[in-house]
C-alpha cells in the first residue's frame, strides 16, 4: 500500500466485495503486505448488496480492478457471473478470489489450502491418513472437504444440524474422492462411537462467534493426540478451543487460516508471495489494538 499522497493514475486497485464488509479484516492484511513489498497498490473494502453483485462485476471489467476477495452472501452467486472457474473454485463450489486477467476474470477459492495451510503450521496436524470429523455443511465446510479429500484424508463425517445439508456435501465428494471414507452424523449420541478413533476435529459452523458452546460433543472422548480446530477467528478463544485445552488438547482458531487464504490470494494477484509474517503480524497489532479501544 502507499500513502494517500502517492495515488496516482498507475496504482492497482484490488479490493474485498461482501456485503456487509466493514467487518472484514482483509483490508488490514493485503495492505500491509503490499506497503512490505512497495507494491503501488491499495485494497478496499466494497459494500455490495445481493441485487447489485451482477452490476458489481461488471463494475471490475469497467473499472479494470485488478483483483478482489469475495466474502459472505456472494461467494456462491459470483460463480455464474465470471468467465472461468479454477478447479479450486469448482471443488469448492465456491469462490473468494477473482483475478482481473485484462477482462476475463477467473474465480479461485483459496479457504481450502488456506485450511491446510495452516492446519500444518499452527497444529503440526498431517492431514494425509488422519481420520477428520468436520462441524457443518455449509460453504466453509464445502472448501474445506474438497481440501481434506484432496490432502488424502482416510475419513471424515461431517457432522451437522440440518443433515439433508450434510447428505448431499457427502454424495458429492463421494463420486471425486472414493479414496476418503465419508460419512454423515448428527450431533448425537453416534459422535461417541467416533471420537475415540478422530484425529482432529474441524469447526465450520458459525457456532461460537457469540460465545455458543457446540451441544453433544464428547470432547472426553478424543485420544490424547487429537487436535481441535476452530475456523471461527473473532473471539479469538471460543468455547470449543477452551474446552479443547481444559481437557489437554493441541487447539487453534481461524486467524492463521484467514492469513494463508489471503497470502494465497496475494500470491494470484502479484505473482509472488507476500513478506513473511507481514500479513500475520499486521493482523495481530490490529486485533490487539481493537481490543484496547
Ligand atoms: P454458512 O455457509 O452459513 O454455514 C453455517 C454452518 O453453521 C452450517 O453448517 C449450519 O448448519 C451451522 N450452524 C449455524 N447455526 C447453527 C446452530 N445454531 N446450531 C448448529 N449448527 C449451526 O457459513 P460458512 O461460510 O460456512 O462459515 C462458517 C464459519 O466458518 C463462520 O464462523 C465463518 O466465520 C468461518 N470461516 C472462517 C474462515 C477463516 O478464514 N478462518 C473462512 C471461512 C469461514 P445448518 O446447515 O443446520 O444450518
Amino acid at each position: 500500500m502507499i500513502s494517500e499522497a502517492a495515488i496516482t493514475g498507475k496504482t492497482g486497485v484490488y479490493g474485498i466485495i461482501g456485503y456487509p464488509v466493514d467487518h472484514s479484516l482483509s483490508p488490514v492484511m493485503q495492505n500491509a503486505a503490499l506497503r512490505a513489498d512497495a507494491i503501488n497498490g491499495i485494497y478496499v473494502p466494497f459494500a455490495v448488496a445481493p441485487d447489485c453483485l451482477a452490476a458489481a462485476v461488471n463494475g471490475l471489467r469497467a473499472l479494470q480492478v485488478k483483483g478482489c476477495n469475495v466474502t459472505i452472501p456472494h461467494k456462491t452467486a459470483i460463480m455464474p457471473l465470471l468467465d472461468e472457474l479454477a478447479p479450486s473454485a469448482v471443488q469448492a463450489g465456491a469462490v473468494n478470489t477473482v483475478v482481473n486477467q485484462a477482462g476475463w476474470l477467473v474465480g479461485h477459492n483459496t479457504d481450502g489450502d488456506g485450511l491446510m495451510a495452516s492446519l500444518h503450521e499452527d497444529l503440526a496436524s498431517e492431514t494425509a491418513g488422519a481420520r477428520v470429523v468436520l462441524l457443518g455443511a455449509g460453504g466453509a465446510a464445502r472448501g474445506a472437504l474438497a481440501a481434506l479429500c484432496r490432502a488424502g484424508a482416510a475419513s471424515v463425517a461431517v457432522v451437522n444440524r440440518t443433515l439433508s445439508a450434510a447428505d448431499a456435501l457427502v454424495a458429492r465428494f463421494c463420486r471425486d474422492f472414493p479414496a476418503t471414507e465419508l460419512k454423515v452424523c448428527g450431533f448425537d449420541s453416534s459422535l461417541a462411537g467416533l471420537f475415540p478413533q478422530t484425529d482432529l476435529v474441524i469447526n465450520a459452523t458459525s457456532l461460537g462467534m457469540a460465545g455458543e458452546i457446540i451441544e453433544g460433543l464428547p470432547l472426553a472422548l478424543l485420544s490424547d493426540h487429537a487436535r481441535v480446530y476452530d475456523m471461527v477467528y473473532n473471539p479469538p478463544e471460543t468455547r470449543l478451543l477452551k474446552n479443547a485445552r481444559y481437557r489437554g488438547l493441541k487447539a487453534a482458531n481461524g486467524s492463521g487460516m484467514l492469513v494463508a487464504q489471503g497470502e494465497l490470494a496475494y500470491s494470484l494477484w502479484h505473482g509472488k508471495a507476500p513478506v513473511p509474517g507481514a500479513m500475520r503480524n499486521a493482523l495481530e497489532s490490529f486485533v490487539t489494538l481493537s481490543a484496547k479501544t
